[in-house]
Protein backbone atom coordinates (compact mmCIF):
# COMPACT_ATOMS: atom_id res chain seq x y z
CA UNK A 1 0.00 0.00 0.00
CA UNK A 2 1.22 3.04 -1.04
CA UNK A 3 0.79 6.02 1.57
CA UNK A 4 0.63 10.16 0.92
CA UNK A 5 3.39 10.73 3.94
CA UNK A 6 4.35 13.52 5.67
CA UNK A 7 0.79 15.54 4.47
CA UNK A 8 -0.62 18.07 6.92
CA UNK A 9 -4.33 19.18 6.30
CA UNK A 10 -5.35 22.31 7.10
CA UNK A 11 -9.58 22.73 6.97
CA UNK A 12 -11.85 25.84 7.08
CA UNK A 13 -15.17 25.16 9.89
CA UNK A 14 -17.98 26.61 8.29
CA UNK A 15 -18.93 26.07 4.42
CA UNK A 16 -16.37 23.22 4.71
CA UNK A 17 -15.62 20.76 7.04
CA UNK A 18 -19.30 21.26 8.63
CA UNK A 19 -22.71 22.30 7.13
CA UNK A 20 -23.07 25.93 6.86
CA UNK A 21 -26.79 25.19 8.51
CA UNK A 22 -26.66 22.37 10.28
CA UNK A 23 -23.09 22.80 11.33
CA UNK A 24 -23.05 19.03 10.96
CA UNK A 25 -19.56 17.08 9.78
CA UNK A 26 -20.95 14.34 8.26
CA UNK A 27 -19.40 12.61 6.00
CA UNK A 28 -16.19 14.18 6.40
CA UNK A 29 -15.26 12.74 9.71
CA UNK A 30 -16.25 9.70 8.39
CA UNK A 31 -12.64 9.98 7.57
CA UNK A 32 -10.82 11.18 10.78
CA UNK A 33 -10.13 7.28 11.63
CA UNK A 34 -8.36 6.88 8.43
CA UNK A 35 -6.22 9.95 8.51
CA UNK A 36 -5.51 9.68 11.92
CA UNK A 37 -4.25 5.70 11.27
CA UNK A 38 -1.84 7.35 8.42
CA UNK A 39 -0.35 10.03 11.06
CA UNK A 40 -2.15 12.85 8.66
CA UNK A 41 -3.08 15.82 11.36
CA UNK A 42 -5.94 17.86 10.61
CA UNK A 43 -5.98 21.34 12.04
CA UNK A 44 -8.69 23.69 12.21
CA UNK A 45 -8.48 26.72 10.71
CA UNK A 46 -11.18 29.14 10.75
CA UNK A 47 -12.85 32.52 12.38
CA UNK A 48 -14.40 31.01 15.45
CA UNK A 49 -13.14 31.36 18.85
CA UNK A 50 -11.19 29.37 21.38
CA UNK A 51 -14.37 28.54 23.26
CA UNK A 52 -16.16 27.12 20.26
CA UNK A 53 -13.55 25.75 18.64
CA UNK A 54 -12.64 23.54 22.16
CA UNK A 55 -16.30 22.29 21.28
CA UNK A 56 -15.97 21.02 18.00
CA UNK A 57 -12.60 19.68 18.70
CA UNK A 58 -13.79 17.75 21.56
CA UNK A 59 -16.59 16.74 19.39
CA UNK A 60 -14.65 14.93 16.84
CA UNK A 61 -11.73 13.88 18.80
CA UNK A 62 -9.26 16.04 17.78
CA UNK A 63 -6.10 16.88 19.64
CA UNK A 64 -4.08 18.76 16.76
CA UNK A 65 -3.18 22.56 17.28
CA UNK A 66 -5.67 25.06 16.19
CA UNK A 67 -5.81 28.38 14.74
CA UNK A 68 -8.50 30.52 16.15
CA UNK A 69 -10.25 33.91 14.99
CA UNK A 70 -8.91 33.71 11.54
CA UNK A 71 -5.03 33.49 11.96
CA UNK A 72 -5.32 35.70 15.51
CA UNK A 73 -3.75 33.11 17.23
CA UNK A 74 -2.48 29.53 16.91
CA UNK A 75 -3.09 27.06 19.96
CA UNK A 76 -1.05 24.13 20.79
CA UNK A 77 -1.82 21.38 23.70
CA UNK A 78 0.64 21.14 26.29
CA UNK A 79 1.72 17.65 25.00
CA UNK A 80 2.02 18.54 21.46
CA UNK A 81 5.37 17.82 19.63
CA UNK A 82 5.89 21.28 18.76
CA UNK A 83 5.42 22.68 22.48
CA UNK A 84 8.31 23.28 23.50
CA UNK A 85 9.89 25.41 21.17
CA UNK A 86 9.87 29.09 21.34
CA UNK A 87 7.65 32.23 21.23
CA UNK A 88 4.84 30.39 22.99
CA UNK A 89 2.79 32.21 25.68
CA UNK A 90 0.65 29.79 28.22
CA UNK A 91 -3.47 30.57 28.03
CA UNK A 92 -6.64 28.99 29.00
CA UNK A 93 -4.27 25.55 29.87
CA UNK A 94 -2.56 25.68 25.96
CA UNK A 95 0.23 27.31 24.72
CA UNK A 96 -0.51 30.15 22.21
CA UNK A 97 1.56 32.70 19.57
CA UNK A 98 -0.42 35.23 18.82
CA UNK A 99 -0.20 37.19 15.61
CA UNK A 100 -2.85 39.19 15.51
CA UNK A 101 -3.74 42.20 18.09
CA UNK A 102 -6.10 42.56 21.15
CA UNK A 103 -9.80 42.40 20.91
CA UNK A 104 -9.75 45.71 22.61
CA UNK A 105 -7.91 47.51 19.98
CA UNK A 106 -10.22 46.02 17.46
CA UNK A 107 -12.81 47.88 19.83
CA UNK A 108 -11.13 51.15 19.81
CA UNK A 109 -10.92 50.95 16.21
CA UNK A 110 -14.47 50.39 16.13
CA UNK A 111 -15.76 53.13 18.03
CA UNK A 112 -13.55 55.79 16.82
CA UNK A 113 -14.13 54.53 13.12
CA UNK A 114 -17.43 52.70 12.74
CA UNK A 115 -20.28 55.40 13.43
CA UNK A 116 -20.34 56.29 10.15
CA UNK A 117 -21.37 52.93 8.73
CA UNK A 118 -24.39 50.86 9.19
CA UNK A 119 -23.56 47.58 10.28
CA UNK A 120 -23.68 44.86 13.60
CA UNK A 121 -21.07 43.95 15.26
CA UNK A 122 -21.48 40.35 16.88
CA UNK A 123 -20.40 41.53 20.52
CA UNK A 124 -23.13 44.01 20.75
CA UNK A 125 -25.92 41.97 19.62
CA UNK A 126 -28.44 40.65 21.79
CA UNK A 127 -28.97 36.11 22.41
CA UNK A 128 -32.23 36.18 20.20
CA UNK A 129 -30.38 38.55 17.13
CA UNK A 130 -27.36 36.57 17.26
CA UNK A 131 -29.32 33.34 17.42
CA UNK A 132 -31.26 34.34 14.20
CA UNK A 133 -28.39 35.41 12.17
CA UNK A 134 -25.93 32.67 13.22
CA UNK A 135 -28.46 29.94 13.79
CA UNK A 136 -26.38 29.35 16.85
CA UNK A 137 -28.51 28.81 20.20
CA UNK A 138 -28.15 29.07 24.43
CA UNK A 139 -24.16 28.79 25.34
CA UNK A 140 -23.26 28.42 21.63
CA UNK A 141 -23.91 32.45 20.99
CA UNK A 142 -22.07 33.40 24.29
CA UNK A 143 -19.07 31.44 22.86
CA UNK A 144 -19.16 33.19 19.19
CA UNK A 145 -19.53 36.35 21.45
CA UNK A 146 -16.08 35.52 23.12
CA UNK A 147 -13.80 37.09 20.85
CA UNK A 148 -10.08 37.55 21.82
CA UNK A 149 -8.76 38.95 18.85
CA UNK A 150 -11.68 40.33 16.43
CA UNK A 151 -14.86 41.74 15.79
CA UNK A 152 -17.16 39.88 13.15
CA UNK A 153 -19.58 42.93 11.87
CA UNK A 154 -22.91 42.21 10.03
CA UNK A 155 -22.40 44.52 7.39
CA UNK A 156 -25.87 46.75 6.48
CA UNK A 157 -24.05 49.27 4.25
CA UNK A 158 -23.27 49.77 0.27
CA UNK A 159 -19.62 47.75 -0.75
CA UNK A 160 -17.94 51.60 -1.39
CA UNK A 161 -18.90 52.19 2.26
CA UNK A 162 -16.99 49.17 3.23
CA UNK A 163 -14.23 49.60 0.62
CA UNK A 164 -13.88 52.87 3.01
CA UNK A 165 -13.76 50.90 6.29
CA UNK A 166 -11.13 48.49 4.83
CA UNK A 167 -8.90 51.37 3.86
CA UNK A 168 -9.28 53.17 7.37
CA UNK A 169 -8.67 49.72 9.08
CA UNK A 170 -5.31 49.00 6.64
CA UNK A 171 -3.97 52.93 7.60
CA UNK A 172 -4.00 51.91 11.68
CA UNK A 173 -2.61 48.39 10.49
CA UNK A 174 -5.69 46.36 10.83
CA UNK A 175 -7.54 44.49 8.07
CA UNK A 176 -11.07 43.86 7.07
CA UNK A 177 -11.55 40.38 5.87
CA UNK A 178 -14.65 38.70 3.95
CA UNK A 179 -16.27 36.04 6.02
CA UNK A 180 -19.64 33.43 5.18
CA UNK A 181 -21.74 35.72 6.65
CA UNK A 182 -19.67 38.36 8.39
CA UNK A 183 -16.76 40.63 7.12
CA UNK A 184 -14.23 40.01 9.89
CA UNK A 185 -11.75 43.22 11.54
CA UNK A 186 -8.68 41.86 12.94
CA UNK A 187 -4.98 42.41 13.31
CA UNK A 188 -2.82 42.42 10.44
CA UNK A 189 -2.54 38.42 10.29
CA UNK A 190 -4.65 35.82 8.30
CA UNK A 191 -5.13 32.07 7.88
CA UNK A 192 -2.25 31.11 5.81
CA UNK A 193 0.08 33.32 8.34
CA UNK A 194 -1.16 30.87 10.85
CA UNK A 195 -0.64 28.14 8.96
CA UNK A 196 2.49 28.62 7.66
CA UNK A 197 4.00 29.92 11.39
CA UNK A 198 2.23 26.15 12.22
CA UNK A 199 4.11 24.39 9.23
CA UNK A 200 7.65 25.87 9.92
CA UNK A 201 7.62 24.53 13.51
CA UNK A 202 6.42 21.09 12.39
CA UNK A 203 9.25 20.91 9.78
CA UNK A 204 11.88 22.31 12.94
CA UNK A 205 10.65 19.96 15.50
CA UNK A 206 10.40 16.65 12.90
CA UNK A 207 13.31 17.68 10.17
CA UNK A 208 10.25 16.88 7.42
CA UNK A 209 9.32 18.57 4.67
CA UNK A 210 5.69 18.55 5.10
CA UNK A 211 2.98 18.89 2.25
CA UNK A 212 0.21 21.19 3.10
CA UNK A 213 -3.39 20.45 1.51
CA UNK A 214 -5.83 22.93 2.38
CA UNK A 215 -9.49 23.37 2.64
CA UNK A 216 -11.79 26.14 2.23
CA UNK A 217 -14.96 27.93 0.87
CA UNK A 218 -14.58 31.68 0.90
CA UNK A 219 -12.22 34.96 0.29
CA UNK A 220 -10.77 34.27 3.47
CA UNK A 221 -9.86 31.20 3.18
CA UNK A 222 -7.94 32.18 0.03
CA UNK A 223 -4.02 32.64 0.89
CA UNK A 224 -4.28 29.75 2.93
CA UNK A 225 -5.49 27.39 -0.16
CA UNK A 226 -2.64 29.72 -2.32
CA UNK A 227 0.25 28.41 -0.36
CA UNK A 228 -0.55 24.72 -0.08
CA UNK A 229 0.52 22.05 -2.00
CA UNK A 230 -2.87 20.70 -2.79
CA UNK A 231 -5.47 23.43 -2.20
CA UNK A 232 -9.01 22.71 -2.48
CA UNK A 233 -11.74 24.99 -2.90
CA UNK A 234 -15.41 23.95 -0.74
CA UNK A 235 -18.49 24.38 -3.20
CA UNK A 236 -20.91 26.73 -1.33
CA UNK A 237 -24.58 26.95 -2.31
CA UNK A 238 -24.61 30.37 -0.88
CA UNK A 239 -21.71 31.97 -2.97
CA UNK A 240 -19.43 31.15 -6.19
CA UNK A 241 -15.74 30.22 -5.54
CA UNK A 242 -13.68 32.87 -4.78
CA UNK A 243 -10.88 33.95 -6.51
CA UNK A 244 -7.24 32.18 -5.86
CA UNK A 245 -4.02 32.33 -7.32
CA UNK A 246 -1.44 29.27 -7.15
CA UNK A 247 0.92 27.45 -8.92
CA UNK A 248 -0.76 24.16 -7.93
CA UNK A 249 -3.81 22.97 -9.23
CA UNK A 250 -6.83 23.54 -7.60
CA UNK A 251 -9.13 20.74 -6.94
CA UNK A 252 -13.11 22.33 -6.89
CA UNK A 253 -15.62 19.90 -5.41
CA UNK A 254 -18.25 19.16 -7.04
CA UNK A 255 -20.53 18.38 -4.14
CA UNK A 256 -21.26 21.16 -1.16
CA UNK A 257 -19.94 21.56 2.12
CA UNK A 258 -18.78 18.40 4.02
CA UNK A 259 -19.75 16.31 1.17
CA UNK A 260 -17.39 18.35 -0.83
CA UNK A 261 -14.48 18.04 1.86
CA UNK A 262 -15.22 14.21 2.02
CA UNK A 263 -14.94 14.22 -1.82
CA UNK A 264 -11.57 16.39 -1.81
CA UNK A 265 -9.79 14.01 0.49
CA UNK A 266 -10.87 10.66 -0.38
CA UNK A 267 -10.06 11.70 -4.09
CA UNK A 268 -6.75 13.00 -3.50
CA UNK A 269 -5.00 11.82 0.03
CA UNK A 270 -7.14 8.54 0.40
CA UNK A 271 -6.73 7.15 -3.65
CA UNK A 272 -3.96 5.63 -2.78
CA UNK A 273 -4.54 4.40 0.68
CA UNK A 274 -8.13 2.71 0.09
MG1 LIG B 1 -16.11 28.87 5.44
Amino acid sequence: MRCMKDLIIFTDLDGSLLDDETYRASPADSLFETLNTQGIPVVFNSSKTFPEMLKIRRSMGNHQPFVVENGSAVYVPLDHEIAGTKGLEPAHSYLRCVLGVSHQRIKDFVNSAGEAFKYTALTQMSEAECASVTGLSGYDVLMAQTREFSEPLLWRDSEASLKKLSDMALSEGLRLVMGGRFVHLMGDTDKNLAQRWLVNRMRLVHEKDYKIMALGDSENDAQMLADADYPVLIRSERHGFPDIETKSPVYRTKRTGPSGWYEAVRTIVLRELI
